[in-house]
């Protein structure tokens, strides 16, 4: 039980227990949705600026609640995390988007890597590799076509992360870094790491064509990006003007809603085929 306040509801209030109550509420849940399967994945395009192709796809996870319908990884991501849960479901995730990969790849659709989202306690875990290796081997897809994302909030051990990184590298798949230019360390560990992509966050492409200062990032981040030989790609692209100053800069790919929203599989595998008929 909680310690009380001096006036008695200091530390411990109604809002509080109801706060305890939803999370115990929805930790329970997610151990139950893991194991009747609750769970989906869908596939945001990430398009080549200049012809416009579909050249990757990130995987994002949704929850089908049995009442509150679709639940946004936002609201449970964290909990899963703080509980441990995430180490199931993640494994889940990446065996779910190689499947479906390999799925597409036999039906004839033009390959495309997939790009899943690593939690920072799947990023911890000693055996990582060991088990992306499993889940390849499982699945059946070549390594090239799986991309593990990053934040540099998991790197802030160098050395760990390094060393963890390298592993991957050597299994063949390819890395890269989320959310780039929100975290603390972004230079410190670039030249070290073996990334092969830069996602440029969404705070600074949204205000590209208003903020100096987030246009004058972007510029930096996709010259610096070049000169250690990665890919740069932006999230959140929502207008014409944002790409086209995208495009201005060189920046190699975009993912957001101007091209796509995120979609089932059943749609993108859709968009995939007109691609290849055209
Ligand atoms: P993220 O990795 O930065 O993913 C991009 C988010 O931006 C997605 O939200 C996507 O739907 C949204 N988005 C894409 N284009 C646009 C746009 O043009 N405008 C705006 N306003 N938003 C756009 P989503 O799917 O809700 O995912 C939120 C976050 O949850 C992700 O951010 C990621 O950190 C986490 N997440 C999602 N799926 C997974 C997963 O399978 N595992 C883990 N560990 N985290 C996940
Ligand atoms: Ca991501
Ligand atoms: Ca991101
Ligand atoms: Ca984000």
């Amino acid at each position: 039980a909680k310690e009380r306040g001096k006036n008695g509801y200091e530390l411990y209030t109604p809002e509080m227990d109801e706060l305890y109550l939803s999370k115990f509420t929805m930790e329970n849940d997610l151990r139950k949705a893991i194991q009747d399967g609750e769970f989906v994945l869908v596939y945001q395009p990430q398009v080549h600026i200049p012809s416009f192709e579909i050249v990757g796809t990130e995987a994002l996870i949704r929850w089908r609640h049995p009442e509150r319908g679709i639940v946004s990884p936002g609201e449970f991501i964290p909990i899963a995390e703080e509980t441990g849960l995430i180490v199931p479901l993640s494994e889940w995730v990446i065996r779910e988007a190689c499947r479906q990969n390999r799925a597409w790849q036999l039906d004839g659709l033009p390959p495309i890597p997939v790009s899943v989202n690593l939690s920072v306690r799947q990023f911890l875990q000693p055996n990582l590799t060991e088990r992306v290796a499993a889940i390849l081997i499982e699945t059946d897809l070549a390594p090239e076509y799986l991309e593990l994302e990053i934040t540099e909030s998991m790197t802030m051990d160098v050395e760990f992360a390094t060393a963890a990184l390298m592993r991957l590298k050597e299994l063949g798949l390819r890395i890269s870094i989320d959310d780039f230019g929100t975290g603390y360390s972004s230079l410190n560990y670039l030249k070290s790491f073996p990334v092969d992509k830069l996602k440029i966050d969404r705070s600074f492409v949204r205000d590209i064509m208003d903020d100096p200062n987030d246009a004058a990032i972007v510029r930096t981040i996709i010259t610096m990006a070049h000169h250690l030989g990665q890919t740069v790609i932006a999230e959140g692209v929502e207008t014409e003007e944002q790409l086209a100053y995208l495009r201005t800069y060189g920046c190699d790919e975009l993912q957001g809603y101007l091209y796509s929203p995120p979609l089932s599989p059943e749609k993108l595998r859709e968009r995939l085929q007109s691609e290849a008929n055209r």
